[in-house]
C-alpha cells in the first residue's frame, strides 16, 4: 500500500461519481494538477464539509492509485475558502476563469510551484481588493510567463533596442515587441503605448488600466493564446463586470 501524503492545493472543478462519491480536479504546490476520487462526499457533507468547494484552498490528504492516474483523497482541510469573493458575483466570475485556466494550462501530474503560487496569489487579490479584471490580465501574464510563452516586452527581439520610446509594436507571429525599424509591414503588429506596455511588464502594480488599453490588452493575449494552443478562447464570460 502506498503511503499517504499531504499536499497544499486549490480546488479547480468537482463532479459526481457514481451514487456517493465526487471527482476533484486541484492544483497543488508539490505536484501539479491532479485529479482525484472523494469517497462519500456526494453522500455525505461531515466527511469533507465545505475543503473540497471550488475555490477553496486546502490542505489535502491523498494515497496514489496504483491502478489508475486518480488519486485518493482521504482528508481535506480548508485553509481559506475565501468568504468575501464568495459574496460577489463579478468575482465569482474572475474566479471561475482563473480556474478554468489554470485546469486548461496544465498538464496532469506536471509540476509547477509558480502556477500553484500564482493562482493563490490571484485569488487573495481578488479577496482583498474585489472584482477588478486586471488581476485576471495578471494572472494570464504570469502564466504565460511561466509556460516559455514570455511577452518579451522590454527590447526589440530584432535588434535588441530599448523599447522606451512612444510608439512599439507587438508580434504575435514572434512572440516579442518590435521598434518602428524592425517592424516587418506585411505581418498584423499590435502598436501599444508606453502606458500599457510599462502596466504589461509589471502587470502586479495595482494600476488600473484605461478602457481602450484593456480591449488592446484582451486582444493581443488572446492572439498569443491561439497561437500556443490553436484555440480561441472565450474570456468574455467571464468578464462581464
Ligand atoms: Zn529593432
Amino acid at each position: 500500500m502506498s503511503e499517504s501524503e499531504s499536499l497544499e492545493a486549490i480546488i479547480l472543478r468537482r463532479w459526481d461519481y457514481g451514487e456517493k462519491d465526487q471527482i476533484i480536479s486541484f492544483l497543488s504546490r508539490e505536484k501539479g494538477r491532479l485529479q482525484g476520487i472523494a469517497k462519500g462526499a456526494k453522500a455525505s457533507l461531515k466527511r469533507f464539509g465545505p475543503a473540497l468547494d471550488l475555490f477553496t484552498w486546502v490542505k489535502i490528504q491523498v494515497r496514489e492509485n496504483k491502478n489508475t492516474s486518480l488519486v485518493f483523497i482521504e482528508q481535506a482541510q480548508a485553509l481559506s475558502n475565501f468568504p468575501r469573493l464568495r459574496q460577489d458575483y463579478a468575482s465569482i466570475l474572475l474566479a471561475s476563469g482563473l480556474l478554468e485556466l489554470s485546469h486548461h494550462l496544465y498538464k496532469e501530474g506536471v509540476a509547477e510551484e509558480a502556477a500553484f503560487t500564482n493562482l493563490l496569489e490571484s485569488l487573495k487579490r481578488l479577496e482583498e481588493q474585489g472584482a477588478h479584471r486586471r488581476i485576471f490580465w495578471s494572472f494570464l501574464l504570469k502564466n504565460f510567463e511561466i509556460l516559455g510563452w514570455g511577452l518579451h516586452l522590454q527590447t526589440c527581439f530584432k535588434c535588441g533596442k530599448s523599447l522606451n520610446e512612444p510608439f512599439h509594436f507587438f508580434d504575435v507571429e514572434q512572440g516579442g515587441g518590435v521598434c518602428e525599424e524592425c517592424r516587418v509591414s506585411s505581418r498584423k503588429v499590435f502598436s501599444l503605448s508606453l502606458s500599457l506596455l510599462e502596466w504589461m511588464n509589471n502587470p502586479y502594480q495595482d494600476k488600473s488600466i484605461s478602457p481602450e488599453e484593456e480591449v488592446l490588452l484582451q486582444e493581443l493575449l488572446e492572439k498569443q493564446y491561439a497561437h500556443h494552443l490553436h484555440l480561441l478562447p472565450d474570456w468574455n464570460r467571464f468578464l462581464r463586470i
